[in-house]
């Protein structure tokens, strides 16, 4: 499925960000979440819309769109501790000083392009990884805080990252957040769910419990009972992407799936799982 598609609920929000001219844009968005190559895609399409000469479509092929693609573009810069190091930096292990410094040695200078800084870590294999406080410290980091607040115009900085907490508060307070799910297991429905949890926002807390039963008892295989859960949930973020407080909702909804997930990997007994989950996504 195109990544346009699939994170469609990201996508259309920061498309009619993008669109929409008395719409401040963000200056800095914090990307969270595990699939980190995912978020690095979505920044790349976010910059591509931001300096497409043509019809900002996801497949559009103008001058600017290829040079994002191919990641050759002179105003989309990556800062990871292997890309855009000045020659002098001798560091090897982090986003150093000196690439702050180049980075806002800059924005000094006036640009054609909208100008976009992914900060994000890379393995050896050059996947891209999650920034934390020992690839990207905090004397780095300050040295970018004025710079994150009051950018020039037509700059954003992204930052990527598995875990919210894996940042600096100074950048978090400076960022606008957004959760990135996992969907590398994805269910292409959710008919052994349907009946029991269509329109969980609406339930009571009261039925939490009988409703993690009646999840549970549904299959052995508990990982596709919650894949099917966060299909639900993701078929919910796509009609309502314009809705920022229930999208909000959801995002962390669909976050409690995932840690649901990770718990019946780790073999937390499945009673506690659900019990949990049904816990965190029934609220009223
Ligand atoms: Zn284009």
């Amino acid at each position: 499925m195109l990544l346009s598609d699939k994170y469609s609920f990201l996508i259309n929000y920061f498309q009619n960000l993008v669109n929409n001219p008395n719409r401040a844009m963000f200056q800095s968005i914090v990307f969270y979440g595990n699939d980190l190559n995912t978020q690095y895609e979505i920044a790349l399409y976010i910059a591509r819309m931001l300096n497409c000469t043509n019809d900002k479509s996801f497949d559009c092929s103008c001058r600017n769109c290829d040079w994002i693609r191919n990641n050759e573009h002179p105003a989309v810069l990556t800062i990871s501790h292997i890309d855009n190091k000045p020659l002098d930096d001798t560091s090897k292990t982090v986003i150093s000083v000196k690439q702050a410094q180049m980075v806002k040695q800059l924005l000094l200078t006036s640009s054609e392009y909208y100008r976009v800084f992914i900060f994000c870590d890379k393995d050896n294999n050059g996947n891209v990884t999650g920034l934390n406080s020992i690839n990207f410290q905090e004397k780095t980091a300050n040295g970018l805080l004025k710079t994150i607040e009051e950018p020039p115009k037509n700059t954003l900085f992204f930052f990527l990252a598995q875990e919210k907490e894996d940042l600096l508060s100074t950048i978090l307070s400076r960022s606008q957040c957004f959760y990135v799910p996992n969907f590398e297991r994805e269910s292409e429905n959710y008919n052994m769910i349907k009946d029991i949890i269509e329109e969980y926002f609406l339930l009571n807390r009261r039925d939490a419990f009988t409703i993690s039963q009646n999840l549970s008892d549904i299959s052995d295989d508990k990982i596709k009972i919650l894949d099917e859960i966060q299909c639900y949930i993701l078929s919910l973020m796509k009609c309502n992407y314009n809705n920022k407080p229930f999208l909000a909702r959801l995002m962390s909804d669909i976050k409690a799936v995932e840690n649901a997930k990770s718990q019946i990997k780790a073999k937390v007994s499945p009673v506690n799982v659900f019990d949990n989950l049904c816990l965190a996504i029934i609220k009223n």
